[in-house]
Order: structure tokens, then sequence, then C-alpha cells
């Protein structure tokens, strides 16, 4: 977490806010401190906002909505405006790249892939913008009925810390291509891409005040904009007990939302898997972002017959991996913060207690710098499926493996948690593969593969705890629109 500072405090990097197509301070004129997880150090702040800010600019994007050309420009052109904003984030991918891994820790390669989606992105909602169209409905004699898609107005979007361009892109691209207008409030830990996007985003042609973004507290910034009466609809990826004081301030002025509450995601393996195909992928969907993943693959459920022969595999593998700084770009980065390390300890230690075995445990680098966020990855197995560890997401490089003895065993382990976000089956069986896709309560089933986090053109959400309404993919685009139904009475 950040720590106020006085706007003297000479920062290398002190971009401003984007409200109404303008640069602004804080209305208090305090910054938040911006550290980079990889050392720990400050390099740069962002302005520390609050309602007075929250109001400029939903007053800006209300405005824009009902009074300028956004929602009523041809869908066309407002798809032209998002796909040259994607051009301009190639452009701009080396210094985008290289900004979201200084902010976040992670590795720079992940970076790039960050920007690549983010392209993907806007590339893909500006293409899709004018390809979505209503229905006519056969209705009484002498009447034509027909539903036309109509944007929300304004979109509240809380971005998360964990993929801040990624998940922004996602959010903007489809709220954009609808003709909604948006104010997004990244995280605390994170902002500096969503400003640069903003700044882009104007470049591309997108009018002032269709796009504002509004840094600050989550509990300061993010509250007011939530419980905001002239926001229409909210968008939130992040932590379940967040969502949950999201959802209820939404509530007070009946506000749809979208929630992404992330997940406790399992990868099963059944014993008539390819298992070396499988084994890069088990331990990248946990290690790609240290964790920090909300469709991370954190448990793996194995087949008695090749637990032992997983279960070694994997410890060999996790043995040999490396945290580190962001530009050695090791297996895993730093964590984001402090509290996320302290978290990551805590439940790894509360399992150590509960008598779950360590199989492997990998290193932090030797020159990784001492104030950095670092904690290895850790293996643990067999889990007891009722444990803490089992059931709760870590947001960490943490594995839990489980054995199953057969088909319906592993039905219920993967079903078994508050969870139901993305499920890989690993089996050459194809009647198998498909009973297990149907029977996996997740809104994202893999077969013989998985993505945690990738695949722009994949609607993406939760069952249960991990949400509701859908992201990426065509999906979202009715998400971030409400149906109208006219109906003409000719005679
Ligand atoms: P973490 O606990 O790891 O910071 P959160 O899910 O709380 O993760 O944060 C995700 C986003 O939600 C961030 O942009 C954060 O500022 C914001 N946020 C946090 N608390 C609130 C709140 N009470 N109301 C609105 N937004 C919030």
């Amino acid at each position: 977490m950040g720590s106020h500072v006085s706007k003297t405090v000479a920062d290398e990097l002190a971009p401003m806010q984007i409200i109404d197509g303008k640069s602004v301070d804080a209305v208090s004129g305090e910054r938040i401190n911006v550290v980079c997880p990889s050392d720990g150090q400050v390099f740069a702040s962002i302005p520390a906002s609050g309602k007075a800010d929250i109001d400029q600019a939903v007053g800006a994007a209300r405005h824009a909505f009902d009074e300028g050309p956004w929602a009523r420009m041809p869908a066309v052109e407002r798809g032209r405006c998002l796909t040259r904003l994607g051009q301009l984030v190639e452009k701009h991918a080396d210094e985008l790249a290289a900004l979201e891994s200084r902010d976040t820790g992670k590795p720079v390669r992940q970076g790039k892939a960050d920007v690549t989606a983010t392209m993907r992105y806007y590339e893909f909602y500006g293409g899709a913008a004018d390809k979505i169209h209503g229905d006519t409905i056969p209705f009484l004699d002498g009447y034509t009925a027909l539903t036309m898609r109509e944007p929300h107005g304004v979109v509240a979007g809380i971005i998360p810390w964990n993929y801040p361009l990624q998940i922004l892109a996602r959010v903007a691209g489809a709220a954009l291509a609808m003709g909604n207008t948006l104010v997004i409030k990244p995280a605390e830990d994170a902002s500096l891409t969503a400003i640069r996007i903003a700044e882009l985003a104007l470049e591309a042609g997108i009018p002032g005040g269709v796009f504002n973004v509004v840094t600050g507290y989550g509990r300061e910034a993010g509250a007011a904009l939530s419980a905001h009466p002239l926001v229409d609809y909210v968008t939130f990826t992040g932590s379940p007990p967040t969502g949950t004081a999201i959802q209820q301030a939404a509530a007070a002025n009946n506000r749809g939302v979208t929630m992404e509450l992330g997940g406790k995601s399992p990868q099963i393996v059944f014993a008539d898997a390819d298992i070396e195909a499988a084994l890069p992928v088990l331990v990248n969907a946990i290690i790609q972002n240290g964790g920090q993943t909300c469709s991370a693959g954190s448990r793996i459920l194995i087949e008695k017959p090749v637990y032992e022969q997983v279960a070694s595999a994997l410890s060999e593998r996790f043995s040999g991996l490396v945290a580190g700084p962001h530009e050695a770009d090791l297996d895993l980065g730093a964590l984001i913060n402090p509290a996320q390390k302290q978290r990551v300890e805590d439940f790894v230690a509360a399992a150590e207690e509960a008598g779950i075995s360590v199989l492997a445990r990998g290193r932090v680098h030797e020159d990784a710098p001492k104030g950095g966020y670092y904690h290895p990855p850790v293996l643990f197995g067999a889990v007891d499926p009722a444990s803490a560890l089992a059931q709760e997401e870590v947001f960490g490089p943490v594995l839990a493996l489980f054995p199953f003895a057969d088909e319906p065993d592993a039905v219920r382990l993967a079903n078994d948690t508050d969870f139901g976000l993305v499920a890989g089956i690993w089996t050459r069986d194809g009647a198998r593969q498909h009973r297990m896709a149907k029977r996996v309560r997740a809104g994202q089933v893999f077969v013989n593969g998985y993505g945690a986090g990738g695949g722009i053109e994949l609607p993406f959400g939760g069952f249960k705890k991990s949400g509701h309404g859908r992201e990426k993919g065509f999906e979202a685009l009715y998400d971030m629109s409400a149906t109208k139904t006219v109906v003409f009475n000719h005679g």
C-alpha cells in the first residue's frame, strides 16, 4: 500500500489523472507514493483522489453520455476509435510493458504478454462495435416488434492491481464499443498504465469525458464511485469482500453490476492423461504472475494410480523455480505489496501447522533486492479438502495436490469449494472429456490445456462466489448494454 506524500516530494514520475479530457491533480493536492515491488523503493506518485474528484469525473462522463457525440456516433466510428487505441498500445508497447512490470513487479515477459492482450482487446472490441444487433419478434397481427441493444450510460470500472492493463482493456473495450462512457478507478498499487491508456484514448480520437481515470484509495475514491447516484452500471474485478461492499453500494441506487471475484480453480489429471504435456501447464497456471491471478490453477486433483508420479514430477519442477526482480525475467516476480506477502506467508504457515506436507519449495534469487516482496513457490500435498488451503484463495505461488479415486470423486472434489471460475481437465478419453466439462461448475473449462488469464475472445466469469456477469469475448457486449424492446402498432 502507498502512503500519502505532499506534492512537493519530487518523484521521477508524477502523472496526473485524466478527467474530462484533461490532466488534473487531486482536488486535495494529496498524492500516493508508488512503490516498485521488486525493491520496495518509491519511484513515482499518483493523485490521491476522493469524493470531490469522483464527482467531477462522473459529472464529465454523465455529460459526455447525455450531450456528447459518443453514444450517438455510428458504431463503426466508435469501433475505429478503439482500433486506433489498440494501434497506439502496439506503438507504445515497450514503454507500457516496462511501466506495468515496474509498477507490479511482474517479469518483463509477462508485462509484454499483457500489452499484447491489451492491444488485442481494443482491436477485438473495435471490430465488434458494429456487429451487435437486436431481433425482430413475431408478435400480434398489425404489430412489428423489435429489440435494440442500448448502452447503460455511465459505467464505473473498479480495477485490481494484478493485470491492470488487461483488465482495464476488457472493461473499457466492451463498455466503449457499446457507447457507454467510463469512469475508471485503478488500484492504488498499480495505476500508472491506466493513466497512460486514458491519454492514448484521447490521442485515438475518443472524445474528452468519455474515458476518465481517477486514482486513489479504494475506501475513498472506489467507495465514492460505486455509490455514486449518477453511475448507471458498475463492473468490478477483485476480492470477494470488496465485491460485496461494492454491490451493496450499487444496490443503494439499484444499479446493475458485473462481478469477477476470483477462484480456487482445479486442474484434474486422470491416469490416462498425457502427463508430460500437462506438467508445464500445471506449473505455469500457478506461477504466472506469482499466483496473483483470479483464474490461477491453485488445486491439482490427481487420479490415485498416477498421484506419486505427478507429485514427484511437480516437486522436481517446483524445486527449480526462482523468484526475482522483474528485469531479471525469472519464473516469477515479487508479490504486489507487503500485505500480500504476509497473507501468503500466513497461509503457508497455517498449512504447515495443520500438518500438511510441503513437497517442494522454490527459492528467491540470492541477488534479489532485500526490500522486494518475494515469496518462493510452495507445493503442498496431499491436502485435506476441508482445510483453508483447499478452500480459500491464497493469491500467491502456492499449489495444493489432492488424490482422487474415480470420476465421481473428481467431480465432487472439483466442485467442493465456494468458487467456480476455471477448470482444466486432462484425459485422453473423449467421452469423459465431455462428461467432465458438463459436470464441473466453472465459467471456463479447458480440456487438455489451461488458460490462466488468456483468451480475449473467450467469455469469462464465475459460478457461485466467483461472481456473476461475463467479461471478454462477444458476451461482454451484452453485459455492457441493455435490451430495449420497441413495438409498432401499424394496424
Ligand atoms: P486488495 O484487497 O488486494 O487491494 P481489492 O479487491 O480490495 O484487492 O481491490 C481491488 C480494487 O477495489 C482496487 O481498485 C481497490 O482500490 C478497490 N477497492 C477497495 N476497497 C473498495 C471499496 N470499499 N469500494 C470500492 N472500491 C474498493
